[in-house]
């Protein structure tokens, strides 16, 4: 079976890069040095919103040649089409539902929500933390604003950014003659960031509000840049979590009408900048060669944004939908001299992560709780197929589609925002993703088989699931 397609870049032009990470396995380099572990992490930015995955217009030179000198992974999933489930699967490993951190009524945490990811459940952060990885987060953190739910409680040694979703504590009246959706693309101008009153925090500290969003993607940077600088004699796990391109959308001075896709371009292009200068710390530091850096986004596009909405792609639905749109995104591994440059079109999830670093950082995955993600390091080293050939669509706390290998049953569907209503589909529909990745034709008609197999599955999963406190309804 052929797990891995090389990128036609990275064969010709950087050969070296890969020859040399053939020779550096997994195992040789947990014995001398743990690998420092960077996640950058956008919110809302699509399937198509990047140049490597095909936006024509967006230019993104440090995203693409993350992608020719590392891994574009095609086939990447989320654990949830919305913030608060999408990162806590990220940061435990593990589904939302098991946590407590999905809900049918509230879709994420809001300023008045009390609850947030119970301290007994354990981050990546923490996990890496307690085996000698210095930690740091700057962004978005979602997971709870109070206390003991915050970066700093949950292994974080340092914390600065927004700790919910920079549109929230919106103060300003609905203007006459504008909708909140003409609203949010109105309002994301010049000295309108005022509108929303969210915090900047430093640790558990509020120390600037309203935060002032139009320079937030170039602070969060420069903040994990100090933090690598800081760690770099130790190994370290920095979360870089933009708070773009969700709504209302802002970038600095220097971004201000550069590029040719308009506002939302401008923003995704000062990512791309802050991917580059992550880049460059490494180089400059000395230690790329010690250091894999993830860039991927917590869901899709948010359509319903217009312009200010990014891209899917030929991917159909978007955030807050579990059509592929919702919960396939955009990633890029990058680690030079170690893994093997190409795309990658196997199967994987943010929830892979926390298994496939602790592997990385020789650390034994806790035995008392069940994880969904796998250890996908065979992928990246070129040595092995994905583990994973299954992949669950949860809307809430209810699983609406699993993927098997390369059919979708979608069992349940529901408009990402705004209709209420569900249908229930009974057969439910049926794709096959390798051939129509934009699920356009239902094939469950013909292949009944296929249908029951995924049926079992889904009996197999709903009964490996635990009730626990809900955290969004509090
Ligand atoms: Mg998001």
């Amino acid at each position: 079976m052929k797990t891995f397609k090389s990128n036609a870049f990275a064969m010709t032009g950087l050969l070296t890069l890969a020859v040399a990470g053939q020779k550096c396995t997994t195992a040789e380099n947990s014995k001398t040095e743990k690998p420092n572990l960077v996640i950058i992490f956008a919110d809302d930015m699509g399937y198509g919103d990047i140049g490597a995955f095909g936006h024509p217009t967006i230019n993104t030179p440090n995203l693409d040649r993350m992608a020719y000198e590392g891994q574009k992974w095609t086939q990447f999933y989320v654990a949830a089409s919305v913030s608060t489930p999408s990162r806590a699967g990220l940061l435990t490993g593990r589904l939302p539902v098991r946590s407590g951190m999905c809900s049918d009524q509230r879709r994420v945490l809001f300023p008045d929500s009390e609850g947030g990811l119970p301290p007994e459940e354990i981050t990546l952060a923490r996990i890496l933390k307690d085996n000698g990885y210095r930690t740091a987060i700057s962004g978005k953190w979602h997971l709870g604003h109070k206390y003991p739910f915050l970066p700093t409680d949950h292994g974080f040694e340092t914390y600065y950014g927004i700790p919910y979703s920079n549109d929230m504590d919106r103060v300003a009246e609905l203007p006459e003659g504008l909708t909140w959706i003409t609203m949010q693309i109105a309002l994301a101008e010049e000295e309108n960031y005022k509108a929303y009153n969210v915090p900047l925090m430093r640790d558990d500290q509020v120390i600037e509000r309203p935060a002032d969003q139009r320079t937030i993607t170039k602070r969060y940077t420069e903040e994990a840049v100090d933090r690598i600088r800081e760690f770099k004699d130790e190994p370290f796990f920095v979360y870089l979590a933009h708070s773009m391109p969700h709504i209302p959308l802002f970038r600095s001075e220097e971004f201000k009408d550069t590029s040719l896709a308009g506002f939302y371009g401008d923003v995704i292009e000062e990512i791309d900048w802050s991917v580059g200068r992550i880049m460059e710390t490494l180089r400059e530091e000395g230690i790329e060669e010690n250091t894999l850096v993830i860039v991927t986004s917590d869901n899709g596009h948010w359509h319903i944004f217009e312009t200010h909405g990014g891209f899917g792609g030929l991917l159909r639905g978007a955030k807050g939908g579990t059509f592929e749109g919702g919960m396939r995104v955009p990633t890029l591994l990058w680690w030079p001299g170690q893994i093997e440059p190409g795309v990658v079109m196997e199967l994987g999830t943010t929830m892979d992560l926390f298994p496939t670093f602790c592997k990385l950082a020789d650390i034994d995955l806790p035995d008392d709780r069940i994880y969904d993600g796998y250890d996908i390091s065979p992928v990246m080293f070129g040595t092995g197929p994905s583990p994973r050939d299954i992949v669950y669509f949860y809307r809430g706390t209810q699983v609406f589609a699993i993927r098997k290998g390369s059919y979708k049953a979608h069992f349940r569907t529901r408009p990402e925002y705004g209709d209420p209503a569900t249908t229930t589909h009974d057969p439910p529909l049926l794709y096959n993703l390798n051939i129509d990745p934009s699920e356009k034709y239902d094939i469950a008609e013909e292949n009944p088989d296929i249908i029951a197999e995924i049926q079992e599955i889904l009996e197999e999963h709903l009964a490996t699931v635990v009730p626990v406190e809900n955290q969004l309804e509090k």
